[in-house]
Parts: C-alpha cells; sequence; structure tokens
C-alpha cells in the first residue's frame, strides 16, 4: 500500500516524496493505520527498520489537521528520546517536513545551554523532541508548560529504561493531558517498559516488525 492508501494526507505524501521516500517500510505500513486514526501505538521496532516516520508521520498529521494556534512555551507534540545523538536525527527527519506545514520543531538535550531552549520555547514551538533530564529542568523552571500536548512519543524506550529515565519520563507525562495519544517504540517490553504502557496508554495496538 502507498503513504496514501494508508491514511496520510497529501501535504506529507508529497513533501516525503521531497525527500526521496516514496513507498512505507514495514514497520510504517503496519502502524499507521492506527497511528493515524488516533490510536494509541506500541511499535516493537529497531532502529534501520524506519520507525521514525512511523512516528514523525502522525505527530505531523495531527498538528496539521489540529490547526490549532501556536502559543509560546506550550508545544503541541512531545518526542522523548533517550540521547541526544537520537533527538538530533528525529529533529533531522521532522525538520523539511515540518517546514512544508508550517509547523516548527525543537530539540532539548543537556550539555548545551539553556538560553537558546528558553528563546526557542518562547518563540513557539509545535514539536519538542527532548531527552528527559533537560526537559524535567525547563518544566521545572517554568519555561515549558505540557498541558496542550495532543500527542506523545517514547522512542527506544528500553533504552530509557536501561538509562534510568524512566521515573523522569513518568513525571513527564504525568504533565501532559491524560487523553493525549501515546506512540511507544522499544525493542523488548521488560525492564520498567511494561510499566508504563499500563500506566499511560488506552488499549494499545501492538505491532511487531
Ligand atoms: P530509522 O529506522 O527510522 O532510523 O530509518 C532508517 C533509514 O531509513 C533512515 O535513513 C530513513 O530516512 C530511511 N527510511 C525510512 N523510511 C523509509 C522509506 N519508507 N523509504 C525510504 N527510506 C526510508
Amino acid at each position: 500500500r502507498t503513504f496514501a492508501e494508508l491514511g496520510l494526507p497529501k501535504v506529507l505524501v508529497s513533501a516525503l516524496s521531497a525527500a526521496g521516500v516514496e513507498k512505507p517500510f514495514p514497520i510504517q505500513a503496519a502502524t499507521l493505520p492506527d497511528s493515524l486514526a488516533g490510536k494509541d501505538v506500541l511499535g516493537r521496532g529497531r532502529t534501520g527498520s524506519g520507525k521514525t516516520y512511523a512516528f514523525v508521520l502522525p505527530v505531523l498529521a495531527r498538528l496539521a489537521a489540529d490547526g490549532g494556534n501556536r502559543r509560546p512555551n506550550h508545544p503541541r507534540a512531545l518526542i522523548l528520546a533517550p540521547t541526544r545523538e537520537l533527538a538530533t536525527q528525529i529533529q533531522a527527519s521532522i525538520t523539511p517536513l515540518a517546514e512544508r506545514l508550517g509547523l516548527r520543531s525543537m530539540t532539548i538535550f543537556g550539555g548545551v545551554g539553556h538560553g537558546p531552549q528558553i528563546n526557542g520555547l518562547r518563540k513557539g514551538a509545535d514539536i519538542v523532541v527532548a531527552c528527559p533530564g533537560r526537559l524535567e529542568d525547563h518544566l521545572q523552571a517554568g519555561h515549558v508548560r505540557l498541558d496542550a500536548v495532543r500527542i506523545t512519543v517514547l522512542d527506544e524506550a528500553d533504552h530509557m529504561a536501561d538509562l534510568g529515565f524512566l521515573p523522569a519520563v513518568r513525571r513527564i507525562l504525568e504533565a501532559t493531558p491524560a487523553d493525549a495519544q501515546r506512540l511507544l517504540f522499544s525493542a523488548t517490553l521488560d525492564a520498567g517498559v511494561d510499566v508504563l504502557v499500563r500506566r499511560f496508554m488506552t488499549d494499545p495496538v501492538t505491532h511487531s516488525v
């Protein structure tokens, strides 16, 4: 099936095509009908499978459809990743597509200054791609609020568990609306990831690819 047949809005199909992406990978074909329909989705996929677009596309489609106004310090989509390298890669996949939709995305992670991140949040980022530690700093300092978040993604949740991030992830998700859509990608579902699934996901559809 094509991206259009999986339910992807036309503007994203053509933006993907411009990026050289024409045919869905299996993890995308499996998850997109459910994620685009607004369901909570649990994806069992590894790096290299194409899982990044499997969550980036529903995030962008959701914000495009919402058409809500951008507000300072109130992102509408949150993507959590275990490392800055991964956050940077995710951001690189989002940027060309988000530009086509007039949406702004930014990264938040430690090891760099707070100032540019505070400014980016204040200017109004629609999508925040973050590592949990620095995002919590900004939350506690009042630089970001998560009550306008409509969709959350946990990428490499098992890796976040290994790094000890699950308590922070839990506190962050508690700050988002309970009815936000949840997408979670992980190679395994043990080590506490199962607890997150039970706590935050509603009737999740599981796809192993
Ligand atoms: P990921 O597993 O998300 O890191 O993706 C692995 C690589 O595959 C990245 O370079 C993507 O840009 C590329 N990719 C993902 N989906 C597709 C697709 N449907 N067609 C062509 N390339 C893709």
